[in-house]
């Protein structure tokens, strides 16, 4: 697979993971203003899945939870938590407890988990302003239908042992046993897990008009 490039949500530029970084550190930090931590945000099973926010030093962790639940968690009120170095860490701790380099695992639902890490990156500033703040994700990965190959619609996991359950509309139409289990492709590590379809706001990336 291609390397998956991600898109700046300040200046639209296409970035790698690693250069989306210093790109950020480099072009859109403030020279003072609101102290925030920069966060890089993966899937902890495919980090093709990646963001990066910027979150003040005063919110707390139940901030962040909350926004990992609107862009990629949230199908049914599950319960949520914390980690580091494999201790749990509660929602009241705030951002400003830690430092570049530290890494937090996040799961979502206990039974179908989502696990996402949570690498600190640094200290950033910015014009004061509430909470999450979204910076970068990765471009969309496109999916192709497993048994046309057009531009799949849904994951259908009602084949168990198709490692590929990727669909287009007219494919899982055909099959009632596909189609009864079908979610929509979505930009998020739980995409086809419990009954996730999708994000709660609106994050997709709007390229501007030049
Ligand atoms: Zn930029
Ligand atoms: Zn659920
Ligand atoms: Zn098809």
């Amino acid at each position: 697979m291609a390397v998956l490039k991600g898109n700046c949500y300040l200046c639209g530029k296409e970035f790698g993971k690693t250069a989306m970084k210093n790109h950020i550190l480099k072009e859109h930090s403030e020279g003072s203003g609101q102290e925030c931590r920069l966060l890089k945000i993966e899937g902890a099973y495919d980090k093709n899945y990646w963001l990066y926010v910027d979150i003040p030093i005063t919110s707390n962790l139940s901030t962040l939870d909350g926004f990992l639940r609107k862009i990629w968690l949230e199908c049914c009120g599950h319960l949520s938590e914390f980690n580091m170095n494999y201790q749990t860490i509660g929602m009241t701790n705030k951002i400003g407890n830690f430092d570049t380099g530290n890494v937090l695992l996040h799961e979502y639902d206990f039974g179908s988990t989502t696990e996402t890490l949570i690498t600190v990156m640094g200290t950033v500033y910015r014009k004061q302003q509430k909470g999450v703040r979204l910076l970068a994700r990765n471009v969309p990965m496109a999916f192709a239908c497993c048994e046309c190959g057009a531009p799949a619609k849904f994951i259908s996991l009602g084949h168990c042992d198709n490692e590929d359950p990727f669909y287009c509309e007219k494919c899982a139409g055909k099959n009632e046993e596909i189609y009864e289990m079908a979610l929509p492709i979505t930009n998020s590590p739980r995409m086809g897990v419990c009954g996730y379809s999708g994000e709660l706001d609106t994050f997709t990336f709007i390229p501007r008009s030049k």
